[in-house]
């Protein structure tokens, strides 16, 4: 079973993805950006999020949703430092001594470590070892018919220190910084692949049991779940948190991968939803649309998915 969310939202002053400090100024992710205008196309550069970044944030999550379900987790993602057995030093506090077998590794990483059975990893030694993420975050970029209102502007702040008695030469009593800001409403796209968690790579076989697959799934959805009704992903969150909200969510559930149509189309609930007609009537297979279209909020879509997943004995 595939499961793909296309999430809107609307964040003001926000500083979600920062990517340089020159001196005391913090840039924001940026991004060059293709828009139709009058019948013309150029491009402009907009505020923007990793995918990464997200991915992020999903995986802390889901470190959190695991050990609540009582699952593995592995000492480093437990830490949230997602070194995800990159070589030997890492490997060996899952496994000692390294087999020298692929498909042995790969076992005993799976059966250690949640994060990293869905969330992929790369052992890059002899002989490597690669897993493929069972999901996949887009960037978050401003929505297309509105990207050129989207901006970055920077704030200024300022950090005063105390001043006691007579000042000394030199010693600053302030310290000016400036934050580039974003303001958009962004869309992303989240896919997950359920039938990936806890099968092989390699082998395409089951490295652990089936109840354990089931929790390791219902973990992954759970994750996503938390992430949205929370808000809790990207940077600064301290003093940014963004002002704005989830604006709609569009979940996809099919037999096998499909992908929503991105949300930075104005069209693309309609889209997604014929576009999801045809996979059923042509290879007869069950689907289910759910989005915020009807009034319903989004933790209310993601229950339902929840719901109908569990229905069909997936989670
Ligand atoms: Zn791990």
């Amino acid at each position: 079973m595939f499961v793909s969310i296309g999430v809107r939202f609307e964040a003001n002053v926000e500083a979600l993805n920062m990517v340089e400090t020159a001196g005391n100024y913090s840039k924001h992710r940026r991004v060059p950006y293709i828009i139709e205008e009058d019948g013309k196309l150029k491009t402009i550069y907009v505020p923007a999020m990793s995918g990464e970044s997200l991915g992020h944030a999903y995986q802390e999550l889901l470190v959190k949703e695991s050990k609540a379900l009582n699952l593995p987790v592995c000492e480093d993602c437990e830490k949230f430092e997602f070194f995800k057995s990159m070589n030997k030093k890492h490997l060996e506090k899952k496994i000692k001594p390294i087999p020298k077998d692929r498909e042995k590794i790969e076992e005993a990483i799976i059966k250690s470590c949640v994060i990293e059975d869905i969330g992929g990893f790369l052992y890059a030694e002899k002989p490597p070892v690669k897993r493929t993420s069972a999901f996949q975050f887009s960037y978050a970029l401003p929505i297309k018919s509105i990207a050129i209102y989207a901006t970055t502007e920077p704030q200024l702040h300022a950090r005063h220190a105390q001043t006691v008695g007579e000042k000394k030469e030199g010693a600053s009593e302030q310290m000016i910084y400036y934050v580039e800001t974003g303001t958009a409403i962004y869309g992303f796209t989240f896919n997950i692949d359920l039938d990936a968690i806890g099968i092989s790579g390699l082998t395409n076989k089951p490295v652990v049991d089936e109840e354990s697959i089931k929790k390791r799934r219902e973990a992954s959805l759970k994750a996503i779940f938390r992430m949205l009704s929370s808000q809790q992903f990207g940077a600064k969150l301290s003093r940014f948190f963004p002002v704005g909200n989830i604006m709609e969510v569009a979940i996809a559930i099919t037999e096998h991968p499909f992908s929503v149509t991105s949300p930075i189309y104005d069209n693309y609930i309609e889209k997604t939803e014929k576009r999801l007609k045809v996979v059923a009537n042509t290879f007869g297979e069950d689907t289910k649309f759910i989005t915020t279209n009807d009034e319903k909020t989004s933790e209310e879509c993601l229950a339902e998915m929840i719901n109908y997943i569990k229905d069909k004995n997936i989670i």
